[in-house]
């Protein structure tokens, strides 16, 4: 027997989540069996915990978009019982069921080998969000972003994302500056590294220019809507854009001017499908780039029981860093 967080709708569609027991023959088919050691909360588990959000296609379900742990069993010759492996995307925690469960069956193609120096638990502290942030960073340098440009702006700062972009980018030796609507966590990101806090209220507003004046050489993006617009007319000549998340909604309401007069690219960042190769570049450089301490600060350790009310928080932006979830 071990523990699941399930997720389950009733006739009327309504969802409700709670801890359950379950046996190994419940668990879905897959040619890894994995000791779930640690899981995390992102945006979509938060989606996937409560209503869904239209990513879970059949219930009961068990969330958890990410998941560390130790090999129990193996069909797949890439991984044998003992090792230590990570698991982000693929859909995990939404169309299967993922890692809020003390053991989860997946397939070998959705793993990587846990990344030599981050343990189980960092992994889980980086997560979804933290491996996005690195993907989003690691396209800014590919695109010529470099320190020596001036100030490099992140919103969403105080999440998950936006922390480890954070951390990141100042360890790098990058000028941050953390967007955020909790003012109260000005210290906090100070402490990641940021050296200018920017009000979201100065960037929600909507303005008629196209362009204003150019103020950053990159930015990791993880709000959308009106504030990705906005700060796309404040980009520097030929910088770059990561565009990561929606916490502030999917529409653009934005022109084509800032990229045809100032060369400004926007780029596309996705955690879900990256192809194996990439996952493991990304890793080796968080091992390489990420503060261990600075991610510590950023935790929020949680149990299963816990997931509920976590769901509902990051839901409406109240989580400050990284959850993560002890399931050992
Ligand atoms: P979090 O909830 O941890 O962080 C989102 C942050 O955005 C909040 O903490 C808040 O930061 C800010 N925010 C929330 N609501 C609004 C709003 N209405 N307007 C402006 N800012 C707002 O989520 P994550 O960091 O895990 O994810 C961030 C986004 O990135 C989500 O949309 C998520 O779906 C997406 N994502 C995309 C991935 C991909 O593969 N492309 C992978 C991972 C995440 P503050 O309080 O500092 O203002």
């Amino acid at each position: 027997m071990f523990k699941a967080l399930v997720v389950e709708k009733n006739d009327e569609g309504k969802t409700s989540a709670s801890v359950q027991e379950m046996t190994l023959d419940q668990l879905p088919e897959g040619e890894v069996t994995v000791a779930v050691e640690f899981s995390t909360v992102n945006y979509k588990d938060g989606l996937c915990i409560g209503p869904g959000g239209g990513l879970v296609r059949n219930y009961p379900h068990v969330p958890g978009i990410d998941f560390s742990g130790t090999v129990e069993a193996s069909d797949d010759g890439r991984y044998k019982p003992g090792d230590k492996v990570v698991l982000t995307g693929w859909r995990v925690g939404e169309a299967h069921w993922g890692g809020y469960a003390q053991k989860a069956r997946v397939k070998a193609d959705w793993l990587v080998p846990l990344p030599t120096g981050i343990t189980a638990r960092q992994a889980m502290a980086v997560g979804t969000a933290g491996f996005t942030a690195m993907l989003a960073v690691q396209a800014l340098l590919d695109h010529g972003m470099k320190a020596e440009d001036g100030p490099v702006l992140v919103t969403g700062a105080a999440g998950g994302v936006g922390s480890v972009a954070t951390a990141i980018l100042a360890n790098m030796g990058f000028e941050v500056a953390a967007v955020t609507g909790r003012p109260e966590t000005a210290d906090y990101l100070k402490s990641l590294g940021a050296t200018q806090i920017v009000p979201r209220e100065e960037l929600n507003e909507t303005t008629k220019r196209p362009l204003e004046g150019e103020t950053w050489a990159g930015c990791v993006d993880a709000v959308g809507g009106a504030m990705l617009a906005r700060l796309l007319g404040q980009m520097k000549y030929g910088a770059s854009v990561a565009a990561v998340g929606l916490a502030g909604g999917a529409a653009l309401p934005a022109t084509v001017i800032p990229f045809l007069l100032r060369g400004v690219n926007l780029l596309g960042i996705d955690s879900v499908m990256q192809p194996y190769d990439n996952r493991l570049r990304a890793w080796a450089k968080l091992a390489e780039v990420l503060p261990m301490d600075k991610l510590e600060a950023m935790v929020q350790p949680a149990t299963l029981e816990d997931l509920p009310q976590l769901g509902r928080d990051i839901l409406k932006g109240q989580v400050k860093g990284r959850v993560v979830v002890d399931l050992s």
